[in-house]
């Protein structure tokens, strides 16, 4: 088991316990003294996520990182970060022990992740995962980090808001002031 903030290969148990069907490990990094969190658990025979048209596909932990790690492209984040935020969602689907999940409470899992993490990833993810019903309240959310972060941002050299996903939010921002 590597450790994920160094990739060190030693890591000692420090503490072991039954949950659920499976059992969960605390582990400390030999390297970095880093503790983490291991579960080891019967796969169940699959996962499905129901989507939004209802058609149902396999769970797919690589579709899950891609998401997440397009949400915090170029961000100021940890390495392994991402990695820990897919393994913590992972976790907690096979946790639920269900055999089907619908893909909204996956994405909205990512979202308050991402929400406590970082502003601009939890933007940029729920613009893309979140219906435009909720557009307005959106806006009011980026109106109150942009008034709040573009100048500290700038002073601290980071990355202007949204530059790639500006056009396509904008649209959205417009279609829903029209009303
Ligand atoms: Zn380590």
């Amino acid at each position: 088991m590597k450790c994920p903030y160094c990739e060190c290969d030693d890591s000692r148990v420090i503490d072991s316990r039954d949950v659920n069907d499976g059992v969960r490990r605390r582990r400390q990094c030999l390297d970095c003294d880093a503790r983490f969190t291991t579960y080891e658990r019967m796969m169940p025979a699959s996962l499905f996520v129901v989507k939004k048209d209802r058609r149902r596909e396999g769970f797919s932990r690589d579709k899950l990182l891609s998401g997440i790690r397009k949400a915090c492209e170029k961000r100021p984040l940890p390495v392994g970060t991402v990695e820990r935020l897919a393994d913590d969602i992972e976790n907690e689907l096979y946790q639920a022990g269900r055999a089907e999940i619908a893909s909204s409470i996956i994405g909205d899992m990512v979202i308050e992740r991402l929400r406590k993490l970082d502003n601009i990833a939890y933007i940029r993810f729920a613009s893309v995962y979140r219906d435009f019903t909720d557009i307005t309240d959106m806006k009011q959310e980026i109106d109150t980090l942009v008034g709040s972060s573009d100048e500290a941002g700038k002073a601290a050299g980071q990355l202007s808001l949204l530059p790639d996903e500006r056009p396509k939010a904008l649209a959205g921002w417009h279609r829903s002031r029209r009303k």
